[in-house]
């Protein structure tokens, strides 16, 4: 029986495929490309299909013998978001929404979710764990929480099981440099301060300098794809026990201030970097550090990479090798 990866196109559905294929499993990639690069899928059947055609969904649950899903396929910009909510709504909530119809009806009763820190909202606490109070202050962190809910009582009710994983900020590339991080257009802080690095841009403007934190600038928790994508994989294991539904966040447990990465990308990259203060961003929390106690207690997780310099290092391999990501 296989695992159907939506969104197994994308960057960190992508980076678990292949710790997917690593361990041995069978692997069903559905991605409608919208986002998502062919080339970034290193192995297993792949389908180009779309969720928010329920009808596609389910001739590929009735064509094929899925046991579980890893659920990926989302808009993913929490500023896009906030000018743009409905297109979240759609993306994010809808084709959830067909997702999990198509599998009651075709008896699939396991799902591992990629949800977000951004369903916290401010936190109420550092390191934020799990049972804090979910309250987000953007659309995108509103349509993940949205489907957390969806999944609970699709659980009472069908007896879907599900983990949900909380990823803070997911960072960094495949070790073997042939996968990494492609978005188009890019909005994330360690693929830009790259992308200056590389000279295709010629600054990074720091989004806020008037936060509540030590140097002013948003405090995030940088993990690395690869951690993420081990965490999936032993969530799955974990749900073939017959383990009850359960939400997980996924972090390193420590903040870097956006002043602090642009500093790391600058050791690492060897450039000078140019940095210039900007106006914030909407829907940003000052700070986001996880628990992930959670996580390294109950599955068993264990991030390889808690050293920045090292994701960023990955990471720089990645964009130093495929300038155009995955376009050359
Ligand atoms: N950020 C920034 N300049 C940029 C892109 C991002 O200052 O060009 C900041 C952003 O406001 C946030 C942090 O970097 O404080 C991390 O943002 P990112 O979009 O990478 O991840 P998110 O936290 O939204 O998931």
């Amino acid at each position: 029986m296989a695992v159907l990866v939506t969104g197994g196109a994308g960057y960190i559905g992508s980076h678990t495929v292949a710790e997917l294929l690593d361990a041995k499993e069978e692997v069903i990639v559905l991605d409608n490309l919208e986002k998502g690069h062919r080339e970034a899928v290193l192995g297993g059947k792949f389908i180009q299909a779309d969720l928010r055609n329920i009808d596609e969904i389910r001739k590929v649950l009735k064509e094929n013998d899925i046991e579980a899903v890893i659920h990926f396929a989302a808009y993913i910009e929490v500023g896009e978001s906030v000018i743009n909510p409905l297109k979240y709504y759609n993306n994010n909530v809808i084709a959830s929404l067909n997702l999990l119809t198509a599998m009651q009806e075709a008896g699939v009763n396991k799902i591992v979710f990629s949800s977000t820190a951004a369903t916290y909202g401010i936190p109420e606490q550092i390191p934020i764990k799990e049972s804090d109070r979910t309250a987000p202050i953007n659309p995108y962190g509103e349509t993940k929480l949205t489907v957390e809910k969806m999944l609970k009582w699709a659980d009472d009710a069908y007896g879907i099981k599900y983990a949900v994983l909380r990823y803070f900020n997911a960072c960094g590339a495949h070790i073997s440099g042939k996968i990494g991080e492609a978005h188009s257009p890019e909005s994330h802080l360690i693929p830009i301060i790259l992308q200056v690095a590389q000279g295709k841009r010629d600054e990074i403007k720091i989004f806020g300098s008037d936060y509540n934190t030590k140097d002013g600038t948003c405090v995030r928790d940088y993990i690395h794809v690869s951690d993420l994508s081990q965490a999936h994989v032993l969530a799955l294991k974990n749900l073939r026990k017959g383990a009850e539904s359960n939400t997980f966040n996924l972090g390193n447990g420590t903040g870097f201030s956006n002043k602090e990465v642009v500093e790391v990308a600058r050791a690492v990259t060897g450039k000078t970097i140019k940095a210039t203060d900007a106006p914030r961003r909407p829907g940003d929390p000052d700070i986001l550090i996880a628990s992930a106690e959670k996580a390294i207690n109950i599955l068993g997780w264990k991030p390889k990479y808690n050293d920045l310099n090292k994701i960023v290092e990955t990471a720089w391999k990645w964009h130093s090798t495929h300038p155009n990501g995955y376009n050359g």
